[in-house]
């Protein structure tokens, strides 16, 4: 019998965000679930497209695998972990790991790109105490997100490392499951080397969707092979509204001998450096996607990405610039969401269905440059925020964003829409907007605050997909970043410039 120990913490780190992650960020449940601890972390996640929940299911098919389960906890996007929040749940692996008694290995489910108010590897810093309570000798099987920003730490302290291999990220249990064959490995007595390689530029969140060029090709170097004595390999695009040393793309690779790896390596990185003109980052302004948006003239609706205030990237979700330009333009049939205000949310629920009032809505971040947007609003339709997610991302998780209204602009010649929630939720799936009685195919604008992963379910009901530079903490047009703590030689985007 092999006694595995596995546990999570997962978060995305902006460190340019509003908003640091406490750990009560973690205790709650979000579109995904609060802390669990023991058993719990099963079955809390059973049935969910997360990666913890793949490997699990892909052990219990094993007889001879004994799971261990210590924590799992993970909160939305955001800035930095507090270090109250990372020396708590560190604690809690650690102490899991302490007292197991004898193990033959572990698997976490990680992020790699947590930054701490302390440590900016947050992933690579946990490892380090896990090895000094394991040694250098105990499997540990890791997977990543694709937003992983990869460092040596990392590498060095994990046995393996498995990254997604989709953005949408629809791949997140199958990432489980990948990392248990390499722990299946590491138990059998191989002994893999390891290389890892990084880019010598960043990549905006808004050109890293795998269903297009280059990262489609990209990904597909990868092989799906991982049975004894094969050469696995992995890339991770990176997270770039981070200020670390070693934000942006890398790659890993594992083989029988060091060459292999860094044969697997080079080819890898080799080929993210020939693509890099073949990145997309263009944006378009908020006026010129609006307009572009209502100049369509199919049947189905144009949807407008406002990627730069994407909560799943750590922006804050409660910008106006692109609601306010609907609005200048007069757009028609149209809808945003989810716009972050509890309060606006709690006075529409306080009216009632039908009542009229007059706000402030959204930009109450404080970061500079992003205003609340005074309208007056009829209240068209409320909810509590509970309900079940439709999409394949999300699937299995059901949302908790609070007392949620879908709100209309009072206004003689536009027709604009916004649904207001109580919780930052990335707007990736139909059912924010379905829940709440909107019909999707009848609009002819659908704006969204998120940055690729709504591609999955939206993509299928779009005329078109349009890219609006409105603003928001999660930068794309990366050359404009107060960049203060990257690698001397890293390039601000594809073609872009160095620090
Ligand atoms: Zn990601």
């Amino acid at each position: 019998m092999h006694r595995i120990l596995i546990a999570g913490f997962q978060h995305e780190t902006n460190t340019f965000g509003a908003t640091k992650a406490k750990f009560k960020d973690f205790q709650e449940a979000d579109g995904w679930p609060g802390l669990l601890q023991g058993d719990n972390v099963i079955s809390g996640t059973a049935g969910i497209n997360l990666p913890l929940a793949g490997f699990v299911e892909a052990a219990q098919q094993a007889a001879n695998i004994e799971l261990l389960p210590a924590v799992w906890a993970s909160a939305e996007p955001s800035s930095y972990v507090t270090d109250d929040a990372f020396e708590q749940i560190s604690q809690m692996i650690l102490d899991g790991v302490a007292s197991a008694g004898q193990l033959d290995g572990i698997y976490l489910d990680l992020h790699g790109a947590m930054v701490t108010e302390s440590h900016e590897d947050g992933e690579g810093e946990l490892l380090s105490r896990i090895r000094a309570i394991v040694g250098n000798q105990l499997p540990i099987a890791v997977s990543l997100d694709l937003h992983a920003n990869l460092t040596s730490r990392m590498v060095q302290f994990a046995s393996s490392l498995s990254i997604f291999r989709t953005y949408p990220h629809i791949d997140m249990a199958d990432t489980g499951i990948r990392a248990y064959a390499m722990l299946r490995r590491h138990l059998s007595g191989e002994n893999l080397y390891s290389a890892i390689r990084q880019a010598p530029f960043l990549v905006p969140l808004s050109a890293q969707y795998t269903g297009a060029t280059p990262c489609q090709e990209l990904y597909s170097l990868l092989s799906v092979e991982n049975g004894a004595n094969t050469v696995v390999s992995d890339i991770a695009m990176g997270f770039p509204p981070a200020d670390i040393f070693d934000a942006g793309p890398a790659v890993v690779a594992y083989g029988p001998t060091q060459a292999d790896a860094d044969h697997e390596a080079d080819r890898l990185i080799e080929a993210i450096k020939a693509s890099e003109d073949l990145f997309d980052s263009a944006l378009l302004s908020p006026t010129a996607a609006v307009s572009k948006a209502m100049a369509a003239n199919g049947a189905r609706p144009v949807v407008i990405a406002d990627v730069q205030d994407n909560p799943g990237a750590g922006a804050t979700s409660d910008t106006t610039g692109l609601l306010k330009t609907l609005v200048d333009c007069k757009a028609q049939k149209a809808v945003l969401g989810l716009l972050n205000d509890p309060e606006t949310a709690a006075k529409a629920h306080a009216l009632g269905v039908g009542g009229i009032f007059s706000v402030e809505l959204g930009g109450k971040s404080g970061l500079p440059g992003l205003d609340p947007y005074h309208a007056t609003f009829k209240v068209l339709a409320l909810s509590d925020g509970r309900f079940s997610f439709s999409g394949a991302m999300y699937a299995g998780a059901r949302a908790k964003i609070g007392p949620t209204a879908l709100l209309k602009i009072v206004d003689d010649t536009a027709d604009v829409c916004v649904v207001v929630g109580s919780k930052r939720c990335q707007c990736l799936d139909r059912a924010i907007f379905t829940h709440i009685g909107i019909e999707l195919e009848k609009l002819k604008i659908i704006a969204l605050k998120s940055t690729v992963h709504f591609r999955d379910d939206f993509e299928p009901i779009a005329e078109c997909i349009l890219h609006a530079e409105a603003p928001g903490a999660n930068y794309c047009r990366l050359d404009d970043v107060p960049y203060q703590r990257l690698r001397p030689n890293v390039r601000r985007g594809p073609r872009g410039n160095l620090n």
